[in-house]
C-alpha cells in the first residue's frame, strides 16, 4: 500500500474508523483502499453509482447538477449519484484535495493551539483599490453581512474568524472544514453589502407586522427555490441568493414576536 509523507492527512486518515463524513463526502475504509461517495447515496447500492475515477472529481466538483459553476466547492449543492474507488492514501489524498482543495491542511492547522486566523478586520484593512471600501462596514452591518453569506444554507465550512459582535460557527456547526480566512465570495460581497448601504434616495416604507411577516416568508420561499440559472457569484442580480439572505436578516428584527397561546 502507497503511504503519504504527510502529517496533517496522516492525523486525518487517523479519524477514518471506519468512515467519517467530510461536507457531503463520506469516506470508507474498504478491504482494500478507500470509497467516496455524496452522503446523500449513503444507502444505495453501488451498481446504483456512476463510477468515477480519482482524475475526473475535480470537473464533478466543479458544477452543480443543473450544470452552474461552483465558486466554493464547500457549497452544500455536490452532485449526488458517483462513488469513487481509491487504492490507498495517495489516492485518497488527490480525490480529497479535488473535491475539497486545502480542507485536510486547513483541518489539521485548525488542531494547533494558535491556529492560523485572520479575522475581518485585519483581512479588510490589508485590501487596495474597489475593495477597500469593505473596510467601512460597521461591526453590525459586517456581521450581518457574514451572518448571510456564510450561512450554512451557501457553505459548509466553519468559521473561525469572525468580527467584534459576531461569534465565530460553534464546533459541530456545518462540517470538519474550518474557514480560516474570508474567501473572495465573502470580499465581493461585503463590497456589494457596502455598496448597498451607501446607495442614495433610501426610501421609508412603514409595514405592519403582518406584512413584515409575509415578506420574511415570501424571501423563504425565494431562497428555497431560487431562480433557474441563478449564477452564484452575480452578486449583481436582486435575486442572488446571499442578498436575498441579508435583506431576510434585516428585516427580521422587525419581525413580530411570536405568541404562544395566540387569538385571531
Ligand atoms: S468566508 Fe464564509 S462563505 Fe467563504 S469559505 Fe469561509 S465560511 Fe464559506
Amino acid at each position: 500500500m502507497a503511504i503519504i509523507n504527510n502529517p496533517a492527512f496522516t492525523a486525518f486518515c487517523a479519524l477514518l474508523a471506519p468512515e467519517l463524513v467530510l461536507a457531503q463526502v463520506r469516506v470508507r475504509r474498504e478491504s482494500a483502499g478507500f470509497e467516496l461517495r455524496h452522503v446523500s447515496d449513503a444507502e444505495s447500492t453501488p451498481e446504483s453509482l456512476r463510477l468515477v475515477p480519482v482524475n475526473e472529481l475535480r470537473s464533478l466538483a466543479n458544477h452543480t447538477a443543473a450544470g452552474e459553476f461552483r465558486p466554493l466547492k464547500a457549497a452544500p449543492n455536490l452532485r449526488t449519484g458517483w462513488r469513487c474507488v481509491v487504492a490507498n492514501d495517495v489516492e485518497l489524498e488527490s480525490a480529497l484535495s479535488q473535491l475539497y482543495p486545502g480542507a485536510v491542511a486547513d483541518w489539521f492547522a485548525a488542531q494547533l493551539p494558535e491556529p492560523p486566523v485572520t479575522h475581518y478586520r485585519d483581512y479588510t484593512a490589508r485590501q487596495t483599490g474597489m475593495y477597500r471600501i469593505t473596510t467601512m462596514l460597521s461591526d453590525a452591518q459586517a456581521g450581518q453581512m457574514i451572518g448571510a453569506c456564510c450561512d450554512a444554507r451557501f457553505c459548509l465550512k466553519r468559521r473561525l474568524w469572525t468580527v467584534p459582535g459576531l461569534a465565530p460557527d460553534a464546533a459541530a456547526a456545518k462540517s470538519l472544514i474550518p474557514c480560516l480566512e474570508p474567501c473572495s465570495v465573502l470580499l465581493e460581497f461585503a463590497r456589494k453589502a457596502m455598496r448597498i448601504e451607501q446607495e442614495e434616495n433610501k426610501l421609508t416604507v412603514t409595514l405592519a407586522p403582518s406584512e413584515v411577516e409575509s415578506l420574511l416568508a415570501a424571501l423563504d420561499t425565494a431562497l428555497v427555490h431560487p431562480p433557474t440559472g441563478q449564477r452564484e457569484a452575480d452578486l449583481s442580480a436582486a435575486t442572488n441568493p446571499r442578498r436575498l439572505q441579508l435583506l431576510r436578516a434585516k428585516l427580521q428584527g422587525f419581525a413580530p414576536v411570536a405568541e404562544s397561546g395566540g387569538k385571531e
